[in-house]
C-alpha cells in the first residue's frame, strides 16, 4: 500500500472502532487495522453488556472519569444509531452483615464519582423489587440508571460509522513490528505493511506487546476469563432489572443481568490466565456459577442454559487505565481498557484525541459529516422486522423467517451483505442478526444460514 495515512488505529475493537470515528470526523486520512478477519472479534464480543453509570469505579481515577462521561455519550449515541439499550436499573444486594456494612460506603463512592441517584434500601424492598431473588437478602443499594445494551451492535456502529467517514479498514492485519521512519511508522503487518505518520495502539489483550514494539516497558496485560451462562428466554421475566453483588477488590463480581435479546446471564468468573487466546468455558466455571446462582436465584437454575462463553478482560499490574501519548514516537497507548470499556468507549475516543492534539496532530474539524448510520435492531425491547407488518409488505424477505429461535428473517440477513462492513464468517453473521442465537444453537437453521452466506462469498 502506498499510502501515507494520517493516522493508523490498531485494534478494531469497540475502543479503536471509536477513536478512528472520532479521529475521522477531523480533515485527516485514517486507517482501522485488526488481526482478526472482522471487527469486534477481541474482547469486545464477549462482556456482560451493561452500561456502567461508574457509580462503583474508584474515584479520582481516570477510569472512573471516563466511565461516568462515556455513559452519557454512548446512550446518546445509541439513540441516534438504534443500538439497543434497556435502562433496566440495577439493585446491588448485600448478603452478609459485612456486605450491609458496605454499602453506606458505596454510595458516598457512588456521590464522589458524580452519581447521586443511589439509595440504600432494606430486605422487604429488595424482595418487593426481586421476588425470586434467594433467600437470606439483608438489604440492598439502587442503583437507577444502569442499563443493558447491545455490546455488538455498538462495536459495529462506531466501525461503520467510521468507514463512512473515510476510514480505511484493514482486517486481517495483525501488527508485528514497526520501523520509524523519522516523519512516519512503518507497521510491518502480516496482508502487508501500514505507513502512518500517528499510530493509535487500541489492541487489548496485545496492546502491551504493540507498546514494546515502540521502545516501552510500561504494563504487563494478564488475560483475566470471564465465563458467563445464558439462560433461555423463559427466564426472563424472573429478571427484570441487573442483580449486581458487593464488590470486591477482585472486581465487580457475579452477578444476574437480563439481555437485550431477552435471555439473562449468569457470571462472569475471574480467573487469571497465561494464554491470551483462550475463551474457552470450563467445567470448573460452570460449577462455580451454579453455586452462586443457587444462592442468589434458585428459580433460575431451573430454567434451561442456551449457551455459555468466555471474554478475556485485559487486566494489567496497573491500577487505572493506561492512555498516555509519545510526542517524539508520534504514538498513543490505550492500554488496561479493563472492565469497563464498552461503555467508556466514546469518551475514551474524546480523551485520546485531546492527548493527541496535545501532542502535535492537528485536527482541523471537518464541515460536513455523514450522518450516523441507523443500525439494524437486535433488541427484543424494540419492534423487530419479523413483527412489522408495513416492512414485509414493502419487502416480503422480513417476512421470511431463516432462525426460528431467535426469529431472524432473511432480509435481515440479505442486508448484512450490502452494510458497509459484510461479515466474513458465520460468526460475524451471529452477531450482526443473532441468527443461530438461540435455544437450538444453530441445529435447525445453521445449514440454511451456511448457505445464505456461501452464496454470498
Ligand atoms: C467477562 C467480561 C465482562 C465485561 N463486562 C463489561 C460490561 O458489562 N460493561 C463494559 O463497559 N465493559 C465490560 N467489559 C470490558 C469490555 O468488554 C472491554 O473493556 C472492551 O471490549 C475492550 O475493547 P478493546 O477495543 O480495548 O479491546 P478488543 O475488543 O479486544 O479489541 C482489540 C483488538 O485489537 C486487535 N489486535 C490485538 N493485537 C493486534 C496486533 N498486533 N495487530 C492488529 N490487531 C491487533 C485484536 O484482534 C482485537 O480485535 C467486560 C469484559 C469481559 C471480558
Amino acid at each position: 500500500m502506498n499510502t501515507t495515512f494520517d493516522v493508523a488505529v490498531i485494534g478494531a475493537g469497540i475502543v479503536g472502532s471509536a477513536i478512528a470515528r472520532k479521529l475521522a470526523g477531523h480533515e485527516l486520512s485514517v486507517a482501522l487495522l485488526d488481526a482478526r478477519d472482522d471487527v469486534g472479534d477481541g474482547t469486545s464480543k464477549a462482556n456482560t453488556a451493561i452500561l456502567h453509570t461508574g457509580f462503583d469505579a474508584k474515584p479520582g481515577t481516570l477510569e472512573s472519569r471516563l466511565v461516568g462521561e462515556g455513559y452519557h455519550l454512548l446512550s446518546e449515541y445509541a439513540e441516534l444509531t438504534g443500538i439497543p439499550v434497556e435502562h433496566t436499573g440495577a439493585l446491588l444486594v448485600a448478603w452478609t452483615a459485612e456486605e450491609l456494612d458496605a454499602l453506606p460506603g458505596l454510595r458516598e463512592k457512588a456521590e464522589q464519582n458524580g452519581y447521586h441517584r443511589t439509595e440504600i434500601v432494606g430486605p422487604e424492598e429488595v424482595y418487593r423489587q426481586l421476588p425470586h431473588l434467594g433467600e437470606g437478602a439483608l438489604g440492598g443499594l439502587t442503583v437507577p440508571d444502569e442499563s443493558i445494551i447491545c455490546t455488538w451492535t455498538t462495536n459495529l456502529a462506531l466501525a461503520t460509522d467510521a468507514v463512512n467517514r473515510g476510514v480505511t479498514l484493514l482486517l486481517n492485519r495483525a501488527v508485528t513490528s514497526v520501523e520509524d521512519l523519522g516523519d512516519r511508522t512503518v507497521l510491518r503487518a502480516s496482508g502487508g505493511d501500514v505507513h502512518a505518520r500517528w499510530v493509535v495502539n487500541a489492541a487489548g489483550l496485545g496492546a502491551d506487546v504493540v507498546d514494546r514494539l515502540f521502545g516501552h516497558d510500561r504494563f504487563t496485560v494478564t488475560p483475566r476469563r470471564g465465563e458467563l451462562l445464558v439462560y433461555d428466554k423463559l427466564a426472563r421475566p424472573m429478571v427484570n432489572k441487573i442483580i449486581l453483588p458487593v464488590p470486591s477488590s477482585r472486581g465487580k463480581g457475579v452477578l444476574i443481568s437480563p439481555t437485550v435479546y431477552g435471555n439473562v446471564l449468569l457470571g462472569p468468573t475471574a480467573e487469571d490466565l497465561v494464554d491470551r487466546t483462550d475463551t474457552g468455558t470450563s467445567e470448573k466455571g460452570f460449577e462455580f456459577l451454579l453455586g452462586k446462582g443457587e444462592k442468589l436465584m434458585p428459580d433460575l437454575l431451573l430454567e434451561e442454559v442456551t449457551a455459555t462463553y468466555a471474554g478475556l478482560r485485559a487486566a494489567s499490574d496497573h491500577p487505572d487505565y493506561l492512555i498516555e501519548a509519545d510526542a517524539g514516537r508520534r504514538y498513543v497507548l490505550v492500554g488496561g481498557i479493563r472492565s469497563t470499556g464498552l461503555t467508556a468507549s466514546i469518551a475514551i475516543a474524546e480523551h485520546v484525541a485531546g492527548l493527541a492534539r496535545d501532542a502535535g496532530l492537528a485536527l482541523v474539524p471537518r464541515e460536513r459529516l455523514p450522518e450516523p448510520p441507523r443500525m439494524p435492531n437486535l433488541g427484543e425491547a424494540f419492534t423487530r422486522p419479523y413483527q412489522d407488518a408495513a416492512r414485509i409488505a414493502a419487502d416480503p424477505a422480513y417476512g421470511k423467517v431463516v432462525c426460528f429461535c431467535e426469529r431472524v428473517t432473511a432480509g435481515e440477513v440479505r442486508d448484512t451483505f450490502r452494510s458497509p462492513i459484510p461479515p466474513a464468517t458465520l460468526e460475524g453473521l451471529r452477531r450482526r442478526t443473532r441468527a443461530m442465537n438461540g435455544r437450538c444453537q444453530g441445529f435447525f437453521c445453521g445449514a440454511e444460514v451456511k448457505k445464505l452466506l456461501e452464496e454470498r462469498r
